[in-house]
């Protein structure tokens, strides 16, 4: 199948959210935080563009001014947004030129676009930079967001691998031998901050993200065919366009049909959460006193603790494991299917042991071996007295 970088990245972070926007093609305004995203981008290939020299600081200013759109912001978020994108963009040409005075490398590439062989597949995208330095190169995706990524997560990063393997499959000159991969540098620039966190991909982890590449495309294929979407809520479901379609925020939206029974649900589930919150709480609160009430016995070696309602008992419980494979060997060998078993555990082995002869039975017991032993507490009632 034929698919993008970012059509891919949408399906992995959720499926429902795929359907949405690349099959059903349910159209949205595009969201503040894209088109402030997409000027920043616009602005620093503007940066890059220029026929000979780098623009001034005042022609950057003034492209950013012309193409800003404050119709698409709110009112409230614009004067602020729209500072701010002077700001960075002034701050990203001001490092650029230091770069160039030290001489640290040519662009060679700006949003270079690429339809990259992928086994039986094809995956498109767009790369935002690339730079020579040297001999070796680097590959910047620009990013706006505000929280910086670790060196390890990106070194994890999908999207920025895949663009290392269209980058070798556009320029194979480049790359004579394998190792000429580690090469090049990959780096993702966080433009709010005017900083690179960048890294380099060995061989074998080269095929290992080949490896996932493939079964995500697998996958996005097979649930296409199945008409699978299912939805994967996260924290970004908060910055999601189609929370109304949504199936797990079409509530907040829609309007009531019966607004009878929906107060009725209404109530159940307000008093449903109340007692799910109480629970919890009891349960923390009998975890305690557990734990307070058996060190007490144990330590005055008592096994039971008498109190006006009732009492507490100490016992020992003795926790079995079996050995799986004289189990499932057995089981096999008595025409018992295994299959039965997924793992080998106690409580399914007692009900296939009740089918079982006595002789079988007691076998079946030897294969028991003692896994831990713990103490739990449990409570007599007070018994009535007849008078
Ligand atoms: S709101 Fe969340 S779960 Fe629903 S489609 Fe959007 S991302 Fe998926």
């Amino acid at each position: 199948m034929n698919t993008s970088y970012s059509a891919l990245d949408t399906f992995l972070s959720c499926p429902l959210k795929y359907k949405f926007r690349e099959i059903d093609k349910i159209k949205v305004p595009k969201s503040s935080t894209l088109s402030f995203g997409s000027l920043i981008h616009k602005t620093l290939k503007f940066i890059h563009e220029s026929d000979s020299d780098f623009p001034s600081k005042e022609e950057v200013v003034n492209f950013f001014s012309e193409n800003w759109n404050p119709a698409v912001f709110k009112e409230e978020e614009a004067d602020n947004l729209f500072e701010n994108g002077i700001s960075l963009v002034s701050n990203y040409l001001e490092k650029i030129l230091a770069m160039e005075a030290k001489k640290m490398g040519t662009v060679i590439a700006l949003e270079k676009r690429f339809i990259l062989p992928f086994g039986k597949h094809t995956i498109s995208g767009s790369i935002d930079r690339i730079d020579k330095i040297g001999d070796s190169f680097k590959i910047i995706d620009y990013k706006t967001n505000r929280k910086i990524a670790t060196e390890n997560e990106v070194k994890n990063n999908l999207q920025l691998s895949i663009y290392l393997k269209a980058f070798t499959n556009e320029w194979p000159s480049f790359f004579k031998n394998k190792k000429d991969l580690e090469k090049v540098e990959l780096a993702l620039y966080f433009v709010r901050h005017n900083l690179e966190v960048s890294v380099k991909k060995t061989i074998k982890e080269m095929e290992l993200m080949e490896e996932e590449m493939m079964k995500n495309i697998d996958l996005l294929e097979e649930t296409i065919k199945s008409d699978s979407f299912e939805p994967r809520m996260s924290p970004l479901c908060d910055w999601c366009d189609y929370r109304r379609e949504c199936p797990m925020f079409a509530h907040q939206f829609r309007s009531v049909k019966d607004p009878e029974k929906e107060f009725e649900v209404m109530d159940a589930t307000l008093k449903f959460i109340q007692l799910k919150n109480e629970k919890g709480r009891i349960e923390k609160e009998i975890r305690d006193l557990d734990k307070k009430i058996k060190i007490y016995m144990e330590n005055e070696k008592l096994g039971q603790f008498f109190t006006e309602n009732g009492s507490v008992i100490r016992a020992l419980r003795e926790t079995y494991k079996y050995n799986p494979s004289l189990v499932l060997d057995s089981l096999k060998d008595w025409g018992v299917d295994p299959a039965l078993v997924v793992k080998v555990e106690a409580s399914k082995l007692k009900q296939i042991a009740s089918k079982l002869s006595a002789e079988k039975r007691k076998e079946l017991e030897s294969f028991k071996e003692l896994e831990k032993t713990s103490h739990f507490l449990s409570v007599r009632k007070a018994k009535k007295i007849k008078i």
